[in-house]
């Protein structure tokens, strides 16, 4: 009998897989099977170690997502090394914050270009060799749907993310290719470290989050191996908020 969650067989790339919340999907989609190329600006050897632990194939590509020659290069590598790509996780990122009248163009320019160029670069790559059943994962935020304190260049990028996401699913939705978005809420990872050090700021953010905690790296992992997986071939274009309820009960 079909396991509607196996992804034995299956080849994904995740970008920003060296720490946090992307080792945590590199490491839970090999744990339903698929091999995973890790990819990142930082050395992840480690990440690939763990997904070759659990009797998988992982190599580690440095590749910087807003880079067009090292994106490329990271989809030729993948090709050359496995011969296909199922599943492609957009979720390098990074956060700047400031408030608006401050906050500086140099800022505005990377978030854009990492959190939004990245992701329309990689899937631009990935999707010239995808085929029919393939799945495209993006990382927005809830900042991409609500809005965030000091956070103008996340926010604009994060909604580009999920607007990107739904015209992608339309475009390549014929081709029986799946692309969906996860908006994640406050998950601990080293982006966010410095919210836990301030430990008023923290609680007043939990007190908000009607599963009365913050999320870990794996609470984003389950919901994106169900999107990769055949359990959700009928869901494209959809954004999974992943958040304790936050949002929802903040409207
Ligand atoms: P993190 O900083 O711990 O990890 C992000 C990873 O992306 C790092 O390994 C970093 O080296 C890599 N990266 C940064 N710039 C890159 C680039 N130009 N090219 C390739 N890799 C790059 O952060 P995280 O919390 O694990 O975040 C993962 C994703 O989840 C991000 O897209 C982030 O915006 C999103 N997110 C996080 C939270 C949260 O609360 N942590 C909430 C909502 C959304």
């Amino acid at each position: 009998m079909n396991n509607l969650f196996d992804l034995s067989g299956k080849v994904a790339i995740v970008t920003g897989a060296a720490r946090g919340i992307g080792e945590s999907i590199a490491v839970e989609l090999a744990k339903s099977g698929a091999n995973v190329v890790v990819s990142d600006i930082i050395p992840g050897e480690s990440t690939a170690k763990k997904v070759k632990a659990l009797g998988r194939k992982s190599i580690y590509i440095r590749a910087d997502v807003s880079n067009e020659k090292e994106v490329i290069n990271l989809i030729n590598e993948t090709m050359r090394k496995f011969g296909k790509i199922d599943i492609l996780v957009n979720n390098a990122g990074i956060y700047k914050y400031a408030p608006t009248t401050s906050f500086s163009l140099e800022d505005w320019e990377k978030t854009i270009h990492i959190d939004l160029r990245g992701v329309f670069l990689c899937s631009r790559e990935a999707l010239k060799h995808m085929k029919r059943g393939a799945s495209i994962i993006n990382i927005s935020s809830i900042a991409g749907i609500s809005g965030f304190p000091d956070s103008a260049a996340y926010c604009a990028a994060k909604g580009g993310v999920r607007a990107l996401t739904k015209y992608l699913a339309s475009e390549f939705g014929k081709k029986g290719i799946r692309v969906n978005s996860v908006h994640p809420g406050i998950i601990h990872t080293p982006m966010t470290q410095q919210f836990f050090e301030d430990k008023k700021s923290i609680n007043e953010m939990i007190a908000k989050i009607p599963l009365g905690r913050v999320g870990q790296p794996i609470d984003i992992a389950g919901p994106v191996v169900f999107l990769a997986s055949d359990a959700a071939s009928y869901i494209t274009g959809e954004e999974l908020v992943v958040d304790g309820g936050w949002i929802f009960s903040a409207e």
